[in-house]
Formats: structure tokens, sequence, C-alpha cells
């Protein structure tokens, strides 16, 4: 059913304690994307301020990135390019190592995805440490990418991420704490 009442789009995340191991608090949007009202109401939400921004291209982070960010996509009528994990994608690609509470991770990009100047926004579902927000920034400024934005649906706000991407100079665009 379609209506045109505001949801509280918090109340449609579940809270999975434990998961993925002890001490997590896992924020699931997979509750949120299936109430038809709610996944709209996010994309519009989300894409709200970029409607006149002149974005050319959405930046989705593996994997629920992809969800939120193909479907801004299309509600903005741009394109959409995937940032995966290692070895995901199959063309040349760019890399970009981050550090993790233990070791380091990788994320990529095709190297043609994101032409030099190209005006994109980054999406994810969720901003925690920022970490992997701010590699992703990198990742598109190494290939001459704009960055005009950073949206996610969830803010962390304890752990600081949205502050990290705000002191390289990345607005930030976020639903819910
Ligand atoms: P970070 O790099 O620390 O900002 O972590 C952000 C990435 O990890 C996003 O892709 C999120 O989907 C995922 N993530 C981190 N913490 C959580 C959490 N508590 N619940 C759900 N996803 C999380």
């Amino acid at each position: 059913m379609q209506s045109s009442e505001k949801l509280d789009l918090k109340s449609l995340i579940r809270s999975i304690p434990d998961y993925p191991k002890r001490g997590i608090i896992f924020r699931d949007i997979t509750s949120l994307i299936s109430h038809a009202d709610g996944f709209k109401q996010s994309i519009r939400d989300l894409s709200a301020p970029y409607l006149d921004k002149g974005i050319e291209k959405i930046v989705g982070i593996e994997a629920r990135g992809f969800i939120f960010g193909g479907a801004m996509a299309d509600y903005l009528g741009v394109g959409f390019v995937p940032i995966r994990k290692q070895g995901k994608l199959p063309g040349k690609v760019v890399a970009q190592d981050y550090s993790l509470e233990y070791g380091t991770d990788r994320i990529e990009m095709h190297d043609d995805a994101v032409a030099s100047g190209e005006k994109v926004l980054l999406v994810d579902d969720l901003i925690a440490t920022g970490g992997t927000a701010v590699a992703a920034c990198e990742l598109l400024q190494s290939v001459g990418g704009q960055v005009e934005g950073a949206a996610f649906v969830i803010d962390l706000p304890d752990l600081g991420g949205v502050s990290l991407l705000k002191e390289r100079g990345i607005d930030v665009h976020t639903l819910v704490a």
C-alpha cells in the first residue's frame, strides 16, 4: 500500500544485538527495505538535497549501498557505480586500502567508472567510524572524481565517521541517528 504520510524510518530499522560478534548492535535495514513506503521515503529523503546539485553518478558501497544507491540513481536519473570488496570486479580496477580494528581491507572500483571532474554522490546504508567512506572518497578523488556529498540512512554519531568526512570537506547527509 502507498500513502503520503511521513513514516518514522527509525522504527522500521531492526536492531540485532551481538551480530556479527558479541558487543555489536547490528542495525538491520532489511526490515526498512521490505516496507514499500519506508523504502520509497528513504530514497526520496536521501536524494532530496541533491535534486539540483548536478550529480552525474551515484557511487554505492558494497553491499547495502547498492540497494539504496541503485534506487537513488534511478530516482535522480543518473548512472550507478559500484565500489566492491577486493577481487569482485571483472575489469581493470583502482584500489584503496584502509585500516580496520585488526588489520586492513581493500576496496576497488573499475578504473573507467568515474571520469575526471565528474560530480558523484557516495551512498551507503550506515556510517560508523567512517573508515570505509573515507577510503571510498580517496578512491574517487584518486581518479579525479568530484565528491559532491555522501549520503547514509543511518549515522552512529558516537563513532565519529560523519565528523571525519566533514573534516575532509565532504558534505554529509544522514536520515536517522
Ligand atoms: P565504518 O567503516 O566503520 O564507517 O563502517 C561502515 C560499514 O560497516 C558500512 O558498510 C555498514 O554497512 C557496516 N556497519 C558498521 N557498523 C554497523 C552496524 N552496527 N550495523 C550495521 N552495519 C554496520
